[in-house]
């Protein structure tokens, strides 16, 4: 993965948690390892540990085939949530040219849920449905920058967040743009 900054990782799980408390209304927490760890979003913080890249999984194991009947504008929700750790880092962190810590596993589970819904999608259909989730995080990043940087200074800061603690933070932020 290379030399990944912390602030960067931070930024990563910090769009994952602005994504999930704005697509679903839930709050939840978020953690960075030192090292090659990466960092997870996750609600039980405490108990998580480094991310393994190589016992990760297929996209078509990642398949969530018990969900076959959510709708499609739940898949997309799911896959947006997914795209939000990448779009975070690209909207915030790629104008500084800094490097991006690029969680390969969120793309494959992006994949994993369209072939649940679409077994017999083409690769060009993936691509699209990827492209498709990642432009509508992209725009959501935008519109909640503000959130995902103060949740990434936080996280970077204290290593953990807890689902509590994400929500202190998010709704601190919305006092905070309410007065602007
Ligand atoms: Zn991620």
């Amino acid at each position: 993965m290379g030399k990944l900054s912390r602030r960067s990782i931070s930024i990563h799980e910090a769009g994952h948690v602005c994504a999930n408390f704005f697509l679903f209304g839930q709050p939840i927490g978020a953690v960075v390892f030192d090292g090659e760890g990466g960092g997870l979003c996750t609600p039980s913080p405490e108990a998580a540990e480094p991310y393994n890249l190589s016992t990760a999984k297929t996209a078509k194991e990642l398949s969530s085939s018990n969900d076959t009947k959510i709708t499609a504008r739940q898949l997309l929700n799911e896959c947006v949530f997914f795209a939000a750790g990448y779009c975070s880092q690209e909207t915030i962190l790629h104008e500084c040219g800094q490097m991006l810590y690029f969680d390969n596993g969120d793309n494959r589970l992006i994949t994993g849920h369209f072939l649940a819904i679409h077994p017999d999608a083409s690769e060009d259909e993936i691509t699209g449905f990827l492209s498709l989730a990642h432009i509508m995080a992209r725009s959501m990043v935008k519109r909640y920058k503000k959130y995902i940087l103060n949740v990434a200074l936080q996280l970077n800061q204290r290593g953990t967040l807890t689902a509590t603690e994400s929500l202190e933070i998010l709704l601190a932020t919305l006092a905070q743009v309410r007065r602007i």
